[in-house]
């Protein structure tokens, strides 16, 4: 097992600000339509499924299956070539939107598609935290 990716500080916009804040704290945070009903992911300022304006923000449990993955094995930018191999996986959580995240914690060769696993938060600069996946 590698080290750990040390990522940098993610970029807020006001899209996103309440999403990065919300894992500072350790909370996964999910956008609700108010109008629809709808959960998504990533923040946007309108429902993609009825172009409302009134979303509202909801935790996640924080658990999901691995539904695709990939385990990169050269990357020479630095933060990134000291924890080769690494593995990237889209991540469906248990209330339907998919993440794109790190999967940590266990070998890269464990990690397989309906891999059941939870979030963590890797503390970044700030009150900002990146989400991350572990085996459940
Ligand atoms: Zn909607």
């Amino acid at each position: 097992m590698g080290k750990e990716i040390r990522h940098p500080a993610p970029a807020l916009d006001w899209e996103s600000r309440a999403f990065w804040e919300g894992c500072g704290r350790g909370e996964l945070l999910l956008q609700r339509c108010g109008a629809c009903g709808a959960l998504q992911h990533r923040p946007r300022a309108l429902c993609v499924s009825c172009l409302s304006p009134e979303m509202g923000w909801e935790r996640a449990s924080g658990r999901g299956t691995v539904h695709s993955f990939t385990v990169t094995h050269q990357n020479q930018a630095p933060r990134f070539r000291e924890a080769l191999p690494y593995v990237l996986a889209w991540v469906e959580l248990a209330e339907g939107p998919r993440l794109l995240c790190n999967v940590v914690g266990c070998e890269p060769d464990a990690v397989r598609i309906g891999l059941p696993v939870v979030v963590d938060f890797q503390p970044a600069e700030g009150q900002i935290a990146v989400p991350r996946f572990r085996p459940a």
